[in-house]
């Protein structure tokens, strides 16, 4: 068994002009397809390949874990975008956001200073904890979440510059407020509920 690339959750084009389609094509065509087909390659023929992605995430390190966590992450990111996305919070994860950050502006103010200060090539997530309050954390290189007993992550924004160089070049910030204008308050919430 080996994984397929999963499809983009809408057109190439439904992102602009906050992500351009060429961003999209290169992100999602080259640069995540190369995780799935470089994991393929190092699981063929081992016990991991009738895993899940999840599984191997959880239980492996090194090369294949770092093909197999960014396969996931990208995957994670994908769903947290969404053409209808972007705005106020809406349903369970408004209320959520504040009971544990005071308010939406206060989440966004420390989401953006997270992700601000992430250095280098990183991830930073909404997560919920197992006593259902909900934190903001950075990732670096490949690190998922899901590794760790009792976090569920809610929304992820992708760092790595490939993510927004050809739309925003070094400009973090820019590439921000495209985030908050498409994150999907809808995955948010059944990610929540979970
Ligand atoms: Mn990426």
């Amino acid at each position: 068994m080996s994984f397929n690339l999963p499809p983009l959750p809408y057109a190439t084009d439904a992102l602009a002009p906050h992500i351009s389609a060429e961003t999209l094509e290169f992100h999602h065509g080259k640069h995540h397809n190369g995780y799935i087909s470089t994991l393929n390659n190092l699981i063929e023929g081992t016990d991991l390949a009738d895993k899940s992605l999840a599984e191997i995430v959880k239980t492996s390190s090194g090369g294949i874990f770092n093909n197999a966590a960014q396969a996931f992450n990208h995957d994670f990111y994908w769903q947290s975008l969404s053409p209808e996305g972007g705005g106020s919070p809406v349903g369970a994860i408004s209320q959520a956001i504040v009971s544990s950050f005071g308010s939406f502006a206060e989440f966004q103010a420390k989401f953006n200073d997270c992700a601000l200060n992430n250095f280098a090539s990183s991830w930073t997530w909404l997560v919920k904890h197992a006593d259902g309050s909900l934190n903001v954390i950075n990732t670096a290189n490949a690190a998922t979440p899901i590794t760790e007993e009792g976090v569920t992550p809610l929304l992820v924004l992708d760092l790595w510059e490939h993510a927004y160089y050809l739309d925003y070049r070094n400009v973090r910030g820019d590439y921000l407020q495209a985030f908050w204008a498409l994150v999907n308050w809808q995955f948010a919430n059944e990610n929540l509920a979970q």
